[in-house]
């Protein structure tokens, strides 16, 4: 493989339209920003479809404690055709469809890197967060970390599950569901949606917990035995009726969402901590916790492997991803609709 080939691909000297976040809590300003030249081991993408995640509002609002510095390009859910590859490239060729998800880079020699845990490298850089993210017409990514998408699926599907679908494929891994058990999703937006069913591949039988109807109605859809509405009904009452969740994945982006997944849990139960929201806190008790042997998990994003079985779940028909079509211009009313609870479950741009 040449390590240089390019294709009509733009050269450094153009431009391209991109959504840009020049100021946290202000609009984002869609805009011409200049192509970057590539470094050794990056490539340019021309994005098909970009997801709209809501870490990148987190990111756009500098929700976190560790905060991206302004003006950035969000985006991690980003898929396209590689059009022109930098120095020294080799895992990938011009033509290729890729996602370029969260992690974005990794070091690839620490002891997380080599242990299954690249995506605890404390020198990682994140897509649409510390290095421009998929909110545009073309992204910059690095060949290693960016995966390839199989033929047959569609860019708008692949562009949810490369963060949506590895995050929670992940979470569902790492709480250890097997046949029959209980599992407790707490919202059902871009990652909840496809938390059910990840739980349902592995044979648990899941209860869906949102504030709105539209969103419980479609977690049914989607393989949901149980539903409630946490607006109307206590959650943690009702599955407690049930026997209680064996697991809980809190994506709600609300505390009192993740306390309520606690309290659902039977004795042994494992609460998985996914959605990241403004408000860092949650209260739970010491001695509840031990004498009912509870085990809690935070679970960050997923690694490419992880992203390579998503990608192949749904290549074989095993998931459904729910989205809308949206143009780049119209990324600050999406933003609105996704806090509002307005959106199905993702909103996907077409740059
Ligand atoms: P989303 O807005 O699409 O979905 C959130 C859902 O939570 C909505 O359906 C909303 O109605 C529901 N909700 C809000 N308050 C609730 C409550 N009190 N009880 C039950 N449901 C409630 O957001 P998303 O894109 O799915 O992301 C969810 C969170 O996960 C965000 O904070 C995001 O930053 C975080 N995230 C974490 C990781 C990770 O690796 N851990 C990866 C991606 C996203
Ligand atoms: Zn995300
Ligand atoms: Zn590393």
């Amino acid at each position: 493989m040449p390590s240089t080939a390019t294709t009509s691909a733009p050269t450094t000297s153009q431009a391209y339209r991109a959504a840009v976040v020049h100021e946290f809590g202000a609009p984002l300003r869609v805009e011409q920003v200049p192509m970057r030249p590539l470094e050794p081991g990056q490539v340019r993408v021309r994005v098909e479809a970009s997801g709209l995640c809501h870490t990148d509002i987190h990111a756009a609002h500098g929700d976190w404690p560790v905060k991206p510095v302004p003006p950035f390009i969000p985006g991690h859910e980003g898929v396209g055709v590689v059009t022109e590859l930098g120095p020294a490239v080799s895992e990938v060729a011009v033509g290729d469809r890729v996602g370029m998800p969260w992690l974005g880079y990794a070091c690839g020699t620490c002891d997380y890197c080599v242990s299954g845990w690249e995506t605890l490298c404390l020198d990682q850089k994140n897509m649409g967060y510390s290095i421009d993210g998929g909110f545009g017409e073309y992204a910059t990514a690095y060949a290693r970390y960016v995966v390839k998408v199989p033929d047959g699926i569609d860019p708008l599907d692949a562009a949810p599950l490369t963060c949506a679908g590895v995050t929670t494929y992940k979470a569902v891994k790492l709480a250890a569901t097997k046949a029959a058990d209980l599992v407790a999703v707490f919202g059902v937006g871009g990652l909840g949606h496809l938390a059910v069913q990840y739980a349902n591949i592995e044979g648990g039988r899941v209860v869906a917990v949102d504030i709105t109807d539209e969103k419980l109605d479609l977690a049914r859809d989607l393989g949901a035995e149980y539903t409630v509405n946490a607006a109307r009904e206590d959650p943690v009452t009702r599955i407690q009726d049930l026997g209680g969740a064996q697991q809980a994945i809190a994506t709600a982006v609300s505390p009192r969402g993740f306390e309520q997944a606690y309290r659902s849990l039977r004795r042994g139960g494992t609460l998985v901590l996914v959605g990241l929201p403004a408000d860092n806190d949650i209260d739970l008790p010491i001695f509840e916790t031990v004498l009912n042997g509870i085990t809690i998990i935070g679970s960050i994003v997923g690694t490419r492997t992880d992203l390579r079985r998503v990608f192949d779940l749904h290549a074989a028909g095993k998931t459904r991803v729910i989205r809308e079509s949206r143009t780049l211009d119209q990324v600050n009313a999406a933003i609105a609709d996704v806090e509002a609870g307005k959106v199905a479950a993702r909103i996907v741009f077409e740059p």
